[in-house]
């Protein structure tokens, strides 16, 4: 099916498994992969005359989608959408470029600042909706302006502007990152290069790299303990519900062995949740982005 002019072509059940880092959920109803502005609007014109909700995709980093599939037009923006392009001090990116592809470009330049994104697997505009960061740093602290798209138009927005505080961004349901702009300050690529190994080697001594998970399950309460230390200090890590097992590298990852659904995940979440309420008194809240209708019942 096309929409528009017939430039996009808008396909039907295309699995989200294949889409996400963790590798589970069932088929998008539609999806689509817009490379230009125009292709975006026509996707969301598309959509709103059908009534017919819009999920962005970046790359399935903070996902999880219902094994029942995800009714809904899933965009996951590529081509001049995914472009990246250095202009002075400034890093213009799709909002669908590949974080690992912006950090790449910003060392060719000599741009310091979005060293703490190197282990952050997903894109710019996942990165805005998420206001994703590590090591002190997050979205929020590097990005200049965003262009925010939907069935009503363009808009340039700031940090400020988008309310982005601790992984969490004021973004509405169906509006799609096109393009970030980050502000970056000059710093030479040998050093770049340095901080970024040294931060990787960081990562991968505390957290499973190699394996399928989603990142952080849980966003840490407020208090000493971050959600990994109290889910490990409920005895859960290496707890399994099918082909899931919370990290018994990290106790907020859950990992897929092999063949998990999103339900596997949803059970291991279930049961942090109340050990954690029950033991410590504090009621974790997801991180990971739920589709297509997955919720975390309340705790009894
Ligand atoms: C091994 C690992 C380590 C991780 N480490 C960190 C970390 O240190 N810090 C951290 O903050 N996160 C971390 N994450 C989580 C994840 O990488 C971030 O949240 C990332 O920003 C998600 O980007 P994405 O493009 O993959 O978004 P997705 O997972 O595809 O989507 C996440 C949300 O963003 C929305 N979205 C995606 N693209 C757009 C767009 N263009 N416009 C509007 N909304 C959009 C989606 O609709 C969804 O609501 C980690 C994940 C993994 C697997």
């Amino acid at each position: 099916m096309s929409a528009g002019d017939g430039t996009l072509e808008v396909r039907e059940h295309v699995s989200l498994a294949r889409h996400t880092t963790f590798g589970a959920g069932g088929p998008a109803r539609w999806y689509a992969e817009p490379a230009t502005l125009s292709q975006l609007e026509e996707a969301l014109h598309w959509a709103a005359e059908r009534s017919v909700v819009v999920v962005p995709l970046g790359l399935g980093s903070n996902l999880l989608a219902h094994d029942d599939g995800v009714d809904a037009l899933v965009l996951r923006l590529g081509g001049a959408l995914a472009a990246v392009i250095v202009e002075g001090s400034l890093l213009v990116a799709g909002g669908g470029a590949a974080n690992a592809v912006c950090l790449h470009h910003a060392r060719r330049a000599g741009l310091g600042g979005f060293e703490f994104a190197c282990a952050i697997p997903g894109t710019a505009g996942g990165g805005v909706r998420m206001n994703a960061g590590a090591y002190g740093s997050d979205w929020a602290s590097v990005m200049e302006r965003a262009l925010v798209v939907d069935a009503g138009g363009a808009a340039w927005r700031t940090p400020a502007g988008l309310d982005l505080t601790y992984r969490h961004s004021g973004l509405a349901p169906g509006q799609v990152v096109a393009v970030v702009e980050y502000r970056l300050t000059q710093r030479p690529p040998a050093e770049i290069r340095a901080h970024v190994a040294e931060l990787n080697a960081r990562r991968k001594a505390s957290q499973p790299t190699n394996r399928r998970t989603f990142g952080s399950v849980f966003k840490n309460p407020p208090g000493e303990l971050g959600a990994g230390r109290l889910i490990e200090l409920c005895g859960l890590q290496g707890h399994r519900s099918g082909g899931a097992v919370i990290s018994p590298r990290h106790a907020n990852f859950i990992e897929n062995e092999g063949g998990a659904l999103a339900a596997d995940a949803v059970a291991l979440m279930v049961e942090a949740r109340r050990r954690a309420r029950d033991q410590f008194g504090v009621m974790l809240e997801h991180e990971v982005v739920l589709l297509g209708g997955l919720e975390l019942p309340a705790v009894e």
